[in-house]
């Protein structure tokens, strides 16, 4: 196997066209270097990008711009983030250990793909879209879009994710992570649970977004709970209402965490949870 390391986009984009399908890009290494030592993957070349400065930038403005090297400390560490993706800072504080979360990346967490990444919920809440770089050009795709399957993306072989563009908080909402895990540190999700809720002036949800991890072949939003929480008031019984709704749109299975029945059975308490806080923030 070769290896490179890549000091900028257009050296790292080079090496992905000379390499094609057998080329393998290498960030943090977090996941890559265990999946390479369980014997999953075989590259013919390992292109390290985490030199590349440009990828590790954060902007604010309409659409906060973050690059796709922005390690998981530095996004729970930031105040731009912490004011603006409160959720996502949260995730980002909750991936692993500290050590994870110095060398583990966001482009990292979700081009891997895992139906449990932790940061994807706070992004697909967020309106996250991706930005897929090549010799040929630049594509914008939203991250529910990106993701394809369990560990299966829409990036082609030559793609380098540069930078994901996110909606921040607008003002009169709230929104947070919450993350069922077996302890409290070093653990991927069982179940995790993103919401961002907009109240109007007489209390009622003018407009609600949630997205979940672990529950499905890639994480994703859920519309229909968007929907039956959207005009109702935080309330038991339009929460009760909601809650069937996602354990009804889950697909979750079995595996070493936790079964698929137990993750089904402890949604709706989580979306009400995080529906709570969200509107006690709100009123605040
Ligand atoms: C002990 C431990 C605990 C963990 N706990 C959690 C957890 O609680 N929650 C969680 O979500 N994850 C967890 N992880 C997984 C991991 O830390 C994250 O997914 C991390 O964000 C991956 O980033 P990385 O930079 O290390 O990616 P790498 O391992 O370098 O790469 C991962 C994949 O993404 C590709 N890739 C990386 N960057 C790019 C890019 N810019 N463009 C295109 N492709 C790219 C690589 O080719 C590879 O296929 C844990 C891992 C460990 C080892």
């Amino acid at each position: 196997m070769r290896f490179y390391r890549a000091h900028s986009i257009d050296e790292a984009l080079e090496l992905l066209s000379e390499w094609g399908e057998d080329g393998c890009l290498l960030a943090g290494g977090t996941d890559l270097m265990a999946q390479y030592g369980r014997g999953e993957i075989a590259p013919g070349a390992l292109i390290h990008i985490e030199g590349i400065e440009q990828l590790s930038i954060i902007s604010s403005g309409t659409r906060t711009q973050i690059g796709a090297l922005t390690s998981h400390r530095e996004l729970a560490a930031d105040a731009e983030i912490a004011a603006g993706h409160p959720a996502l800072a949260s995730a980002a504080g909750l991936v692993g250990g500290w050590q994870t979360q110095a060398a583990g990346s966001l482009g990292g967490n979700i081009c891997n793909a895992s139906p449990a990444a932790d940061l994807a919920p706070p992004l697909l809440v967020a309106d996250a879209h991706v930005t897929l770089t090549s010799k040929s050009g630049e594509r914008r795709l939203a991250l529910n879009e990106f993701f394809m399957d369990r560990r299966a993306t829409a990036r082609r072989p030559d793609e380098l994710l540069t930078v994901i563009g996110l909606e921040p908080l607008p003002p009169g909402s709230a929104e947070c992570y919450l993350k069922l895990g077996r302890r409290g540190a070093m653990d991927v999700a069982i179940v995790g649970l993103a919401v961002r809720l907009s109240l109007a002036g007489d209390g009622a949800i003018k407009a609600a977004r949630v997205a979940v991890c672990s529950v499905a072949a890639t994480p994703r939003r859920v519309p229909e709970v968007e929907a039956a929480l959207t005009g109702t008031r935080i309330e038991p019984d339009a929460l009760a209402e909601a809650g069937r709704a996602l354990a009804e749109a889950a697909s979750p299975i079995d595996d070493a965490r936790g079964t698929a029945s137990y993750r089904r059975r402890v949604l709706p308490g989580l979306l009400e949870r995080a529906v709570m806080q969200c509107g006690e923030e709100i009123g605040r």
